[in-house]
């Protein structure tokens, strides 16, 4: 396939999915996990952190690590790319599925998921936290007012940050929903993820299964490209606009 086939095949999709990793935040100068162990945080590996056994142990040390995220994220922009699915959004309406494995709320803010279409966060989002005795989600603080950890709205427990850890199920609903997205694409974009980490990385699988059209962007290959139907290899923004046919 040529990148002129892949944009026609796009255009004409009815449905179309999408998969999102932590490279479409690379633009935003969000870090990769392990590029984020910087400093102090050199010392720890993420999955020292980001699990339920570290949270266990130490959770004033997970809630630091947190709302360090926090801030970055929230002083981050979302970049071209993330402004790009938005338009596919509007263009494809509720033919239009977007799964992402980014906690940091970039697509949102972006418009992702208000466009006509629907956005899930396999992963949680670190802007939110979720009580540890009710389950019930708030938004935090602004990072500026917030001294983790913070207490539940509801019942005043414990809460903590509402993202998947390692060992953790993906919540159901929305693993579900992009199950049944991607069986039914006619096109399924795969983009900035290095497709290790499952159940996310088996979607692509299941849309190909069902004769649809994978496409991959990424400036490097990946575990799954050997998978793909085609495969853009540059940056979100840039490889996104040469799919829509636009220039960045
Ligand atoms: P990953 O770090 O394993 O892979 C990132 C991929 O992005 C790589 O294949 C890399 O080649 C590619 N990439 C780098 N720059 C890019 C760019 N500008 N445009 C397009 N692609 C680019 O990330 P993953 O696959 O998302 O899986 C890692 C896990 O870490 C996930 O579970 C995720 O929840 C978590 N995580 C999330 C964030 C975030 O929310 N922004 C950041 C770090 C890690
Ligand atoms: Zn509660």
């Amino acid at each position: 396939m040529k990148l002129a086939d892949a944009r026609a095949a796009l255009r004409e999709a009815r449905h179309v999915a999408v998969l999102t990793g932590a490279g479409v935040s690379a633009e935003s100068g969000i870090p990769t996990f392990r590029d984020a162990q910087t400093g102090h945080w050199a010392r720890f590996r993420p999955e020292d952190l980001a699990s339920p056994g570290a949270y266990f142990r130490d959770p004033a040390l997970v809630w630091e690590w947190y709302a360090g995220r926090y801030r970055d994220v929230t002083r981050a922009q979302p970049n071209g790319g993330h402004a790009l699915l938005t338009q596919l959004e509007r263009e494809k309406g509720d033919g239009f599925f977007l799964a992402t494995q980014n906690v940091d709320g970039l697509h949102t803010r972006a418009g992702s998921g208000a466009a006509g279409g629907q956005l899930v966060e396999l992963h949680g989002n670190l802007t939110t936290a979720r009580c540890e005795v009710c389950d019930w989600t708030a938004d935090l603080p602004a990072p500026d007012h917030f001294t983790p950890p913070p207490s539940c709205p509801d019942c005043g427990g414990r809460m903590r940050p509402n993202v998947v850890w390692f060992g953790e199920d993906l919540p159901e609903t929305a693993l579900a929903a992009a199950a049944t997205a991607f069986a039914g694409a006619d096109v399924a974009l795969i983009i900035g993820t290095s497709g290790v980490v499952y159940p996310a990385a088996g979607l692509a699988a299941e849309a190909l299964r069902r004769g649809a059209v994978a496409i991959e962007v990424n400036p490097v290959e990946t575990n799954i490209s050997w998978q793909m139907t085609f495969a853009v290899r540059d940056v979100a923004s840039r490889g996104l606009a040469a799919l829509l046919g636009q220039e960045p």
